[in-house]
């Protein structure tokens, strides 16, 4: 919260005043800001504000965690999209029941990917060792359905 009726503690006072004292680069062009008299970057014009940050945000094993479900779903999505396809043109019903079962595996993937972006915070907080694990075991799983759905589609060709 800022309070903007109380002089030299608004949002941009604040931000002027860490700048006359330090040196910090403008985030989109890299320009000395020391000394700057308005918010924005003299030199590009980005408007600049004030933030908290953290070195403890990792974001490294929780991006690599949507990867290792994100990319097996959309291989899982556009495979059903083509079975739906050639089912639906060729008016073939074994395609499309496989269509409709690799809605299975799509629905938990999903459900999964979802749970990492609504829990996010939560598991931004958790212990490193438990961060680094966490794409491992989604990796573990997406291979497990990845094979299974794959396994399955080949007895019902
Ligand atoms: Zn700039």
């Amino acid at each position: 919260m800022t309070n903007e009726s109380e002089p030299g503690h608004s949002e941009s006072d604040l931000l002027k005043m860490l700048l006359d004292v330090r040196d910090i680069p403008c985030p989109v062009c890299g320009y000395n800001l020391r000394a700057i008299t308005s918010t924005n970057c003299p030199e590009c014009g980005a408007k600049l504000d004030l933030r908290v940050g953290s070195t403890d945000l990792k974001l490294g094993p929780w991006l690599a965690a949507l990867l290792v479900v994100g990319l097996p779903l959309g291989f899982l999505v556009g495979a059903a999209l083509i079975g739906l396809a050639v089912g639906i043109a060729d008016n073939n019903l074994e395609d499309l029941t496989i269509a409709g079962g690799l809605l299975i595996p799509v629905i938990i993937m999903a459900g999964i990917l979802a749970m990492l972006i609504r829990r996010r915070r939560s598991i931004w907080c958790w212990p490193r060792w438990r961060q680094l694990l966490l794409p491992l075991l989604l990796l573990i799983t997406s291979v497990v359905i990845t094979v299974v759905v794959l396994g399955v589609i080949g007895m019902m060709l």
